[in-house]
C-alpha cells in the first residue's frame, strides 16, 4: 500500500515538471518573438535615420572642389543658394575645374580633356554622362540620401551627399564664433 502510494506522488511530481517544462517553452517562444520584434523596431529605427541630404560634395583625389546646396523641397535659408541643373567637372593633365550648367552643356571636347557630367534634380544626384572608360560612375542609381556617394575611380572622382548637420557644421561661414 505504502508502495503504490510513493508512486502516486511520483507521478504526480512528473506531471507537474512536465508542466513546467512546457510553460518554459512558451515562455522562451515568448522571449524570442519579444527580441525578433525588438530588431525589427531598431531596424526601422536604423533606416529612418537616413536622412534626405542637404548638399552634394564633389571630391578629387580626396579634396573638395565643390559643395552645392540640395533643393530638398524644404524651406531654409541654404535652399535659396540650390539650384537644381549640372556640374560639369573637367580635368585637363592635373587641372580640374568644376562649372555649373542650368541646361546640358556641349559635351564636345578636344581628346586630352575627360570629363564627369553630374546632375542634380529636386535634391537626387546622379552622373548623366562621363567619358571614363568603365561608365561605373554613369550607371550608378541616383543618391540622395546623406552619406551615399558615387565614385568615378579612373577620374578619381567622389560625389558624396552630406547631412543637414554635416553641412551647417562643415560651413566655413558659420554665424557662431
Ligand atoms: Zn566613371
Amino acid at each position: 500500500m505504502k508502495h503504490m502510494f510513493d508512486c502516486a506522488i511520483l507521478d504526480e511530481e512528473d506531471h507537474h515538471v512536465r508542466e513546467k517544462k512546457a510553460l518554459f517553452k512558451k515562455a522562451d517562444l515568448i522571449l524570442i518573438a519579444a527580441c525578433l520584434l525588438a530588431a525589427a523596431l531598431l531596424a526601422v529605427c536604423f533606416a529612418r535615420r537616413r536622412s534626405p541630404g542637404a548638399s552634394v560634395n564633389f571630391l578629387y583625389d580626396g579634396i573638395t572642389l565643390k559643395t552645392a546646396a540640395l533643393n530638398t523641397g524644404l524651406s531654409s535659408t541654404d535652399q535659396a543658394a540650390a539650384e537644381d541643373g549640372y556640374y560639369l567637372i573637367t580635368y585637363r593633365d592635373d587641372v580640374t575645374a568644376v562649372e555649373y550648367c542650368a541646361d546640358m552643356p556641349d559635351l564636345h571636347f578636344p581628346e586630352y580633356i575627360s570629363y564627369n557630367l553630374v546632375s542634380v534634380q529636386n535634391g537626387a544626384v546622379s552622373v548623366e554622362a562621363a567619358d571614363c572608360k568603365d561608365q561605373i560612375c554613369v550607371h550608378h542609381k541616383p543618391v540622395s540620401m546623406a552619406g551615399e556617394s558615387i565614385v568615378c575611380l579612373p577620374h578619381r572622382l567622389v560625389v558624396e551627399i552630406a547631412g543637414m548637420k554635416e553641412a551647417a557644421g562643415g560651413a566655413p561661414d558659420g554665424v557662431a564664433r
